[in-house]
């Protein structure tokens, strides 16, 4: 009922790196041409963790818009905007946080997970315990279908469904709604209207949901229909209420959680990453030293690739004859360590090149960067604010 929409966000904590490129910013740039997108600076999300020191976050955020660009994301096609210039999205979360059980967000696995593993960081703040429910108003701000992110997302994702869900449930109540579902039913045509009642019927008593979606798809055609008459038609469907927010899905790229050069998931934090645009030597080095299969200690010992970081680089960045090569030759200690390393540098090294030329523009002239950002702010300011007039009206503060 509402447009196909596409929302992401990202920390600026530091410059990007392989990870954020090949778990959801790859995607980010196939997106942009096929659906409406809206790809966000999450700054406020970066003092989450960095709350006691700023001082990266401005440097960051300017970087990270560069590294998106670098790496194909077009102005022309998808929306870039800063996240505490789009006010609306801390009122959102001010709002949806009266109705959220404290319980939702202590389950959420990166909640205990990050306090550990950032121990020397303190995080039993009320901001980092929130951090999802805000990611939950980010997207559910601009009533986005599809979110591309990596794989240590995908709660958060499930979280933010859930939430959609609870608010439509508790807000999307009106009075008189099935007489008003039903006389917008009438409006759709005898035809229509009858197949309607007939998929609704299969959908409430059958959980029948291929008929949920033909019936959605239905309304999505029917052209008659005024805003709020096509809400309750969408939320009749499914229960006694309208829909005023609507559940995303989070979508994964084929690497959605890239190891760094130790094998652990790259982070910026754990000292394990290679940066989008990090220089020649640095790229050639990270990789010449990484550690690989620790039962080879001599050339002539054979290794095995499942035991090696070097081989998790090999599934992203080389073809099945490269792939072969490798396995044989470590298994057989036909070739060493650094030979096998040396196609995983040349191919980094090839994916970065267009990336370094398509940033050097925004190097030159930052205010190219500052535009775009200003541009994108006010495109999505307005959709925020179209869909807070709805959140307003229907938690009863449409005065
Ligand atoms: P870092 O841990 O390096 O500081 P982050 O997790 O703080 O990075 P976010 O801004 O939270 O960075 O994440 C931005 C996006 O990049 C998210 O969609 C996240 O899932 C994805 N991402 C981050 N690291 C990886 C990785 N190693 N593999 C796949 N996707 C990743
Ligand atoms: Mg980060």
């Amino acid at each position: 009922m509402y447009p196909d929409r596409v929302v992401s966000g990202m920390r600026p904590t530091g410059a990007l790196h392989l990870g954020h490129y090949h778990g959801a910013l790859k995607n980010w740039v196939k997106l942009q041409s096929e659906l409406p997108c809206l790809f966000f600076v999450a700054d406020w999300h970066a003092l989450t963790t960095h709350y006691d020191d700023p001082s990266v976050i401005e440097t960051s955020t300017w970087e990270m818009v560069i590294d998106w660009l670098a790496a194909g994301v077009d102005p022309s096609q998808s929306t870039l905007f800063i996240q505490s210039r789009v006010p609306e999205h801390a009122e959102l979360h001010l709002l949806l946080s009266m109705a959220t059980p404290l319980g939702w967000l202590e389950r959420v696995p990166t909640y205990k997970d990050q306090q550990e593993k950032l121990a020397d960081r303190d995080l039993a703040t009320y901001g980092f315990l929130g951090y999802p429910l805000l990611q939950a108003a980010d997207v559910l701000i601009y009533r986005a279908s599809q979110v591309p992110v990596g794989e240590d997302q995908i709660p958060h994702i499930e979280m933010m469904r859930e939430i959609s869900r609870r608010f439509n449930h508790l807000y999307g109540k009106e009075k008189g709604f099935e007489e008003k579902a039903r006389d917008a039913v009438k409006k759709l045509g005898s035809k229509r209207s009858k197949l309607y009642q007939e998929l609704r019927t299969q959908f409430q008593e059958q959980g029948n949901e291929e008929a949920l979606e033909q019936a959605k798809a239905m309304l999505d055609d029917a052209q008659n229909l005024s805003m709020i008459d096509r809400e309750r038609l969408f939320g009749y469907l499914e229960g006694s209420r309208k829909l005023i927010l609507t559940e995303p899905q989070a979508l994964l790229t084929e690497a959605s959680r890239l190891p760094g050069l130790d094998g652990a998931k790259m982070s910026k934090s754990y000292g394990n990453a290679i940066a989008l645009r990090e220089d020649k030597d640095s790229v050639t080095k990270k990789v010449r030293t990484m550690p690989t299969d620790p039962q080879r200690v001599r050339r002539t010992d054979p290794g095995d690739p499942a035991k090696c970081p070097v081989w998790q680089f090999h599934l992203v960045y080389s073809d099945d004859a490269a792939r072969q090569w490798v396995d044989k030759g470590c298994r057989s200690a036909g070739i060493g360590c650094l030979e096998c390393k040396q196609p995983v540098i040349d191919a980094i090294l090839k994916e970065q090149q267009p990336m370094l030329e398509r940033a050097q523009q925004y190097i030159d002239d930052p205010s190219l960067v500052r535009a775009i950002i200003a541009d994108g702010c006010d495109t999505a300011r307005k959709l925020a604010q179209d869909t807070m007039r709805d959140v307003r009206e229907a938690m009863g503060l449409g005065y």
